[in-house]
């Protein structure tokens, strides 16, 4: 019995102390999240970049996630002489060694070209550079000489066959704006979690990237611009763990004789395109596959966006027509609030 009466008491005593434990545990862990919400700011990638993250290696995680963008931006940019795009851009037909970085993206747009029938298209730079996008010095080119350049546009022209090397056909110039930024809030997101954060905020100009929940572990809400009024909001989104990537007309774009001319290319014709959506917001837990459907379903217009979402449940979708029309896939209405001048109407589900 005493023994017995011994073995149980040592059995209430660690339990006891296995309650302190977890209960000054909760406070502190509770303590340390309070005190360990970490924001970091900076210019990368043409945006200005805010990141932000609660936990214990908050600090850390986003110092990490930081070196990951800045790391990606020197790779990748298309500006930066020593990029391995700039060389790429530069080889005149030559074979470029490239890091698995480079080599991830270019065959993932090449997938997204093909889901897409071809709206994503990373071969447009000699285009855009063309219409004055990529300097702010706009101008309309002459028909003939789009004609010319998308002789030098296409995936046919961007040659993979020898391992870790790249090599474009002469003229070939490419470009992966369209895709860069939604792969880095990926990698970033991919760092926080390694880190251990359950609840970080990476905000990328119209790219953000959630990790976890908020720290109540309520879902995060997610703005998305009014693209008539970039000062108001058409509504938020409640996610957790998503990506929420937005293209929209405000973006970067000039206007000439009344008319609006966008820096998203219609890789049929070599024009800025018009296909009447003017803000498109792709949801899903692949960042890079959400960025660079922003940029296609922009091109491809409501009706192919349509059919697009239909044949492709892993994503979601807000969508804004020039007619001031919202649509929404089914899966995100119920986690769309909308707000501003769409408070009270209606939302078309695609
Ligand atoms: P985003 O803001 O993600 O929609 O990307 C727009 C950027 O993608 C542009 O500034 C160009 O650098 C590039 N781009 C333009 N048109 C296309 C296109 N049709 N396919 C892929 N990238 C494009
Ligand atoms: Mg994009």
């Amino acid at each position: 019995m005493k023994k017995r009466g011994k073995l149980m008491n040592k059995k209430k005593c660690l339990q006891t102390v296995s309650l302190i434990i977890l209960i000054m545990c909760l406070g502190g862990c509770k303590k340390s999240e309070q005190t360990s919400s970490h924001e970091k700011s900076f210019l990368a990638m043409d945006t200005y970049m805010t990141l932000s993250a609660s936990g214990e290696n908050a600090e850390n995680a986003l110092e990490r996630a930081e070196q990951r963008i800045t790391q990606l931006e020197k790779l990748l940019s298309v500006t930066d002489k020593d990029s391995e795009v700039y060389k790429l851009n530069s080889s005149q037909g030559s074979y470029i060694e490239v890091s698995e970085d480079t080599q991830y993206l270019v065959s993932k747009a090449f997938e997204i070209y093909d889901m897409t029938n071809g709206a994503f298209n990373i071969t447009l730079y000699p285009i855009s550079k063309e219409w004055g996008f990529t300097t702010g010095d706009y101008r309309i080119p002459e028909k003939e000489r789009i004609n010319e350049l998308l002789k030098i546009t296409g995936y046919e022209r961007i040659l993979t066959d020898k391992k870790g090397m790249l090599s474009l056909e002469e003229n070939t110039q490419i470009d992966l704006g369209g895709i860069a930024k939604g792969y880095a809030g990926y990698e970033a997101a991919k760092i926080l979690k390694e880190e251990g954060i359950t609840s970080g905020l990476l905000n990328m100009g119209g790219n953000i990237q959630t990790v976890g929940s908020k720290l109540d572990g309520s879902d995060w809400k997610v703005g998305i611009k009014d693209p008539s009024d970039e000062s108001k909001l058409i509504g938020s989104v409640a996610v957790s763990d998503m990506a929420v990537i937005t293209s929209g007309a405000y973006e970067r774009y000039f206007e000439k004789e009344g008319h609006i001319y966008g820096h998203i290319i219609d890789p049929l014709t070599g024009y800025p395109t018009d296909s009447g959506i003017i803000s498109v917001s792709v949801i899903g837990s692949d960042g890079t596959l959400c960025d660079a459907l922003s940029t296609s379903l922009f091109v491809m217009g409501i009706e192919d966006s349509k059919s697009f979402l239909e044949a492709h449940r892993d994503v979601d979708a807000v969508i804004v027509t020039n007619d001031n029309t919202l649509y929404a896939t089914k899966n995100i209405i119920s986690k769309f609030t909308p707000m501003g001048k769409y408070e009270n109407s209606d939302i078309k589900e695609i």
